[in-house]
């Protein structure tokens, strides 16, 4: 009788056990449309160019070495990081009030802000303050508080699924009603899996309410560069909570925009009240990471901290084009074959993800009929379809509508 026996089996992620099917399917026609990857045309995973370059000139750099990181990470990755989030001439950072940690990819980000916030926020180790993730939200969110210690996890209002736009009424109706000091997770651009952003003057609202009903504000920025093709144009949101005055997390991933995904590279960008503060937030987080993983991982500080924002612009601006002309083109294709429902909305929608509409029934049909995988909440990664497979899972949504 082993020790472990009790041990009840745990499910499977979803999102992994999609990809897994989609791998044991033999059928000619399969087509991926779950896991938010990027694929070029041809269905392949893409390393970006300007990253091959910079991986070769790390190679052959001599002066490097694998020694350890410090435990906050590696110091121009980092400041590096809070530029990209923030801006070149961010006025906060030459306050010297914008600090960073080194994580384990955008969920290593929000784990640490998680557990920080638990420890120190509102109160010492409340795990009582309300933490609120939108509805519907990246499925993760909800457990990372969670295994943080965060007991009152609540969704707010964000999607309204009969307009298939955002709901903003509800949201800032939500927000009106909150306790002071309850944490809210914001997606920065490019929300997931909706697609959908608030814009400029409804983000203004949102500030506006937020500073004076005392939320903190927890961005979580993992596409920057795929709503727009521009870092500057989806940084807009952070830019704009920072210069309110707000005291805010960014977790920002750059598995998406560098497409980093298995080099696990992160950053929480922390914006302070003053540079005493930040010392202090930043010796805490010293502690976290310690007893977490203790220093983080060099190669891919390294590729984003030696890439230059003009390089790697071009290279996200041709991932964030294709995704583009992919949502004109599956739009034009269901209006030509006449699929009832309106599909302006895959066009309306940004990033990786169009939020189709598609019910669980249709979802099924689709997976099981058509060898089409896509999430069960009716969401598509639109970097898996391509010029060579956008006619058929066109016409496998056709019938999976009209069946
Ligand atoms: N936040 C959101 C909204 C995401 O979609 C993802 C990745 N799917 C992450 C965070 C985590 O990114 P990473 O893979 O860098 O941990």
């Amino acid at each position: 009788m082993s020790i472990f026996s009790d041990v009840p089996q745990a499910p499977p992620v979803a999102v992994f056990k999609l990809t897994a099917d989609f791998r044991e399917d033999s059928h000619p026609q399969k087509v991926n449309l779950g896991v938010g990857a990027y694929r070029t045309d041809d269905s392949q995973p893409w390393v970006l160019p300007v990253v091959k370059k910079v991986e070769r000139l790390i190679v052959e750099d001599d002066s490097l070495n694998h020694e350890y990181l410090p435990i906050l990470g590696l110091p121009e990755f980092r400041s590096a990081s809070s530029k990209v989030a923030l801006g070149d001439d961010s006025p906060a950072i030459k306050e010297n009030r914008v600090g960073g940690v080194q994580a384990l990819g955008g969920t290593g980000a929000l784990r640490i802000g998680a557990e920080f916030l638990r420890r120190w926020y509102n109160g010492t180790n409340n795990t009582a303050t309300p933490v609120y993730v939108s509805a519907p939200t990246w499925e993760n969110h909800n457990a990372v508080f969670a295994d943080a210690g965060f007991k009152d996890i609540r969704p707010y209002h964000y999607w309204d699924a009969a307009k298939r736009g955002l709901d903003l009424a509800g949201l800032l109706d939500d927000l009106e009603k909150a306790p002071e000091h309850s944490i809210f997770v914001l997606h920065a651009c490019a929300h997931n899996p909706t697609g959908t952003d608030p814009t400029q003057e409804e983000w203004k609202k949102i500030a506006e309410i937020m500073k004076r009903r005392k939320l903190f504000v927890f961005f979580d920025s993992a596409y920057q560069g795929f709503a727009s093709g521009s870092l500057e144009k989806d940084a807009w949101a952070i830019r704009f909570f920072v210069s309110e005055g707000f005291e805010l997390f960014v977790a920002q991933s750059f598995s998406k925009n560098f497409g980093l995904y298995n080099e696990r590279v992160g950053n929480l960008t922390v914006v302070a009240q003053d540079n005493e503060n930040l010392t202090r937030i930043l010796s805490q987080m010293e502690k976290i990471v310690r007893t977490t993983w203790s220093n983080p991982p060099s190669q891919g500080a390294r590729i984003v901290s030696k890439t230059l924002n003009s390089d790697i612009i071009g290279n996200v601006k041709t991932m964030a084009d294709r995704v583009l002309l992919m949502r004109d083109q599956l739009k034009s294709k269901l209006q030509a074959l006449g699929t009832p429902g309106t599909w302006d909305h895959i066009t309306q929608q940004i990033g990786m993800f169009s939020f189709t509409g598609l019910n669980p029934k249709q979802v099924e049909y689709m997976i099981k009929e058509k060898h089409v995988y896509l999430m069960a909440s009716g969401r598509i990664n639109m970097c898996g379809l391509t010029t060579k497979n956008i006619d058929y899972v066109a016409q496998s949504i056709h019938e999976a509508v009209t069946k």
